[in-house]
């Protein structure tokens, strides 16, 4: 099989206590209550909100390759469905814990409800490092998960994807696993699926083109001439190159960026696209000619540039970097980049925020694409994937910045208001509370 996917950077709380500040379900629940305050949702439907509608707990055994059988944990939280079935990905971590599972399903849950698609929001995790795995080992894994939630999930129930360190490969075993459990095929029980087996085109450049066009949007909005516009990418990988390669599309200069391996300032602009081919052979920046002077990885975020994205990790604008940190634009790609006590000094500094769960959407809108593709068994030609692309992510970022104007809030309060809105009238009409 192919190498898991080696993103090991997602929002997870790494050995943190339940009732710790830092706890991402204690984050979720504050996040509710303060829209259900804005939005003077009925208390009934404000408590029901703060919780997971349902969650599955599963142990699984597993035939190791030396013969010995090892029971892995894992969970599927299925959020809220109040808007359809829930959706979001299954990531395999040694760190895993329950909560953060279940915010990750109630931030699928608001990014669902954001670029308006029919969908509730879920997630899923297995504790394990899958570096220390076989492929063979992998597959049984993948598998065991399968048989003890496939009951539970399918197109019209809940449907996972790929996630940290999921990948297509883990995503078709765990469909043919589904197909013989159920007696036939049903492509549609999961996404991000190789090509194929019923994937949709367009899906691997999806959150960066989802990042780029709201990055246009918003220039527009602040009359920001993209011809020239300086950018800094946190994060050469999947969506951060993407991003990069597509906004230097529209005229963008790449005057900074960051991976693993380094951080580098360049202000003749590095080629996106040449570094994209590079990192793709060498998975790493460093190395590739024009890439200008190394500076520190904090460094790289204060660089002067109109357009920020982090795309790699999170917690990295906080309250103590936040005063040197001032794009034109903040576009978060990845999840999680900014800690809620910077976000307000951003608004302050007048940098335009497009938040992570708005921004990064692109992903999961594909998805749901290739979920309808499955569903009436015929597939789209590329142009068409990005039309219907653009058409979400722009009526997405409008709703926020409206929203924003309205309540006269910062872009992630607004984001929140318009996504959780969404999912408490759907709640209300179909009489939850
Ligand atoms: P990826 O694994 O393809 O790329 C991650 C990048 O971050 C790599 O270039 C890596 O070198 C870099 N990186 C790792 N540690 C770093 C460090 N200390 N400093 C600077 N760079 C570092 O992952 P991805 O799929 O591009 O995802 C990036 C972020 O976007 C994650 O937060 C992910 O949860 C989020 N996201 C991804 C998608 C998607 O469709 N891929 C969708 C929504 C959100």
């Amino acid at each position: 099989m192919s190498k898991v996917h080696p993103e090991s950077v997602d929002f997870h709380a790494v050995g943190v206590s339940s009732d710790s500040e830092l706890n991402p379900f204690r984050i979720v629940q504050r996040q509710v209550d303060e829209a259900a305050q804005h939005l003077k949702l009925d208390p009934g439907i404000h408590e029901l909100l703060r919780w997971p509608l349902r969650e599955i707990h599963v142990s699984l055994p597993v035939r190791m390759d030396d013969g010995s059988t090892r029971v892995f944990q894992g969970f599927r939280v299925q959020y809220n469905d109040a808007r359809g079935p829930s959706k979001g990905g299954i990531r395999f971590h040694p760190e895993e814990t329950i909560d953060d599972v279940r915010a990750l399903a109630a931030w699928m849950t608001w990014k669902c409800a954001l670029v308006d698609i029919p969908l509730g929001g879920g997630k899923g995790g297995i504790i394990c490092d899958p570096r220390t795995l076989s492929s063979g080992e992998l597959e049984r894994l993948a598998r065991a998960y399968i048989r003890q939630i496939g009951h539970n999930i399918g197109l019209i129930k809940d449907v996972p994807a790929p996630d940290v360190n999921t990948n297509a490969q883990i995503m078709a075993w765990m469909v043919d696993e589904f197909a013989f459990m159920h007696g036939y095929n049903e492509f549609g029980v999961i996404t991000g699926k190789p090509i194929a087996l019923g994937g949709s085109l367009g899906r691997e450049d999806a959150t960066g083109r989802g990042l780029m066009l709201t990055v246009r949007e918003a220039a527009k909005k602040l009359n920001l001439d993209l011809k020239g516009a300086r950018m800094v990418v946190q994060g050469f990988g999947n969506v951060g190159s993407w991003a990069a390669v597509l906004l230097q599309d529209l005229g963008c200069k790449l005057v900074g960026v960051a991976d693993v391996s380094g951080a580098w300032a360049n202000p003749n602009g590095i080629d996106a696209s040449a570094l994209q081919a590079y990192v793709k052979e060498k998975k790493v920046a460093a190395g590739f000619a024009g890439l200008g002077n190394p500076v520190g990885s904090e460094e790289i975020l204060e660089l002067p540039c109109e357009i920020l994205a982090p795309a790699a990790l999170h917690n990295q604008i906080r309250k103590d970097n936040v005063a040197r940190i001032k794009p034109r634009i903040l576009a978060e790609g990845a999840n999680g980049p900014t800690t809620p006590d910077a976000d307000p000094i951003l608004h302050q500094n007048g940098v335009y925020v497009i938040p992570d769960f708005l921004c990064n959407a692109g992903g999961v809108t594909v998805s749901y694409f290739e979920m309808v593709q499955n569903t009436y068994n015929f597939y789209w030609d590329l142009p068409t994937v990005h039309e219907r692309l653009e058409q979400k992510m722009v009526a997405a970022f409008n709703a926020v910045h409206d929203m924003s104007q309205k309540y006269n809030a910062h872009k992630r309060l607004a984001a929140y208001l318009v996504a959780i809105n969404r999912v408490a009238e759907a709640m209300r009409l179909r009489g939850w509370a």
